[in-house]
């Protein structure tokens, strides 16, 4: 396994590695669904191509400091996993600098998806995101990247920017891992204090709740009991929670659509997201 720090290596590397690529972007403190991702990126690029990974908190994704600053970083964990998991190359940028020089001013904004949820609550958040993914595709050059649904938003807007500034590169989708009690796995997770862990698979409950009375009642019903059933859980802080069209990710009020319901909750002060896909309802 090829641990890479510098630009110019990692294009030195890229041009000759076998190929299919295939590219597994994160921000490190990996778990175990990151390495789900990893895994489908073996099959994808079989057993001759390359598995790439990128470890690198992208600061200007964050519009927080202290969001920023207390962002896990676990560099021998995270290589020890890799290198379990076979990956062939890990790019970590040696310092923010190799990849934002202290004038960079070209930033990519996707400007219809990124408007509501994440976007809406978290300025510039996407346009770090756009950015970031941008340089590793012009960096890698990968025939396909693997991206998780429980970003779901970012997923999206990473299918979006792809199709709009025709990236020659496949986006693959990877559902969900959820811990064995149903909370989405997420770097996030380690920071909950340990009552904010005992009742964070509230949020999976109460999205399979919303998604059962989906069946029986009107979106802006099944958003109203959802913010109910959320508020019950200790300490959580609704940051948002819709029922969006699954394609241009506009609130939707009834089901004709395929629909998706979206969350963030502040758990102590730690923001977790999840999400939940909604079948198109028999009427
Ligand atoms: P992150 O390191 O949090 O930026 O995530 C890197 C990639 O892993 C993104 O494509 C995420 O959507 C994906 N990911 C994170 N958590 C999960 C999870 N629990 N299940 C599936 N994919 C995930």
């Amino acid at each position: 396994m090829k641990i890479l720090g510098t630009i110019s290596a990692l294009r030195r590397v890229c041009h000759s590695a076998a190929r299919p690529l295939v590219l597994v972007p994160t921000m490190g403190a990996l778990h175990a669904g990151h390495l789900a991702l990893i895994h489908k990126a073996r099959k994808i690029a079989g057993r001759s191509g390359t598995v790439a990974v990128s470890i690198f908190v992208n600061p200007i994704q964050f519009n927080s400091s202290i969001d920023l600053a207390s962002y896990p970083r676990c560099e021998g964990a995270d290589q020890r996993l890799c290198k379990e998991s076979g990956v062939d190359l890990i790019f970590r940028p040696s310092s923010v600098k190799q990849l934002y020089c202290s004038d960079h001013s070209v930033f990519v904004d996707e400007e219809a998806l990124s408007s509501g949820l994440c976007g809406a609550v978290r300025p510039g958040h996407f346009r770090g995101v756009c950015t970031v993914v941008t340089k590793l595709f012009n960096l890698f050059y990968p025939n396909a990247a693997v991206f998780g649904a429980k970003d779901y938003q970012q997923l999206a807007i990473i299918r979006r920017m792809v199709r709009d500034l025709n990236f020659p590169v496949r986006i693959i989708e990877h559902p969900t891992i959820r811990e064995k009690d149903g909370l989405a796995m997420s770097s996030r997770n380690a920071r909950l204090s340990i009552a904010a862990r005992v009742v964070a698979p509230g949020i999976y409950k109460a999205l399979l709740r919303a998604r059962a009375n989906a069946q029986k009642q009107s979106a802006r019903e099944v958003v109203r009991n959802l913010k109910v059933d959320l508020n019950l859980i200790p300490n959580a802080r609704i940051d948002y929670a819709d029922c969006l069209d699954a394609a241009s990710l506009r609130t939707i009020t009834d089901w004709t659509h395929s629909a998706i319901i979206a969350v963030a909750i502040f758990l102590d002060g730690v923001r977790l997201i999840d999400n939940i896909r909604i079948p198109t309802r028999k009427t």
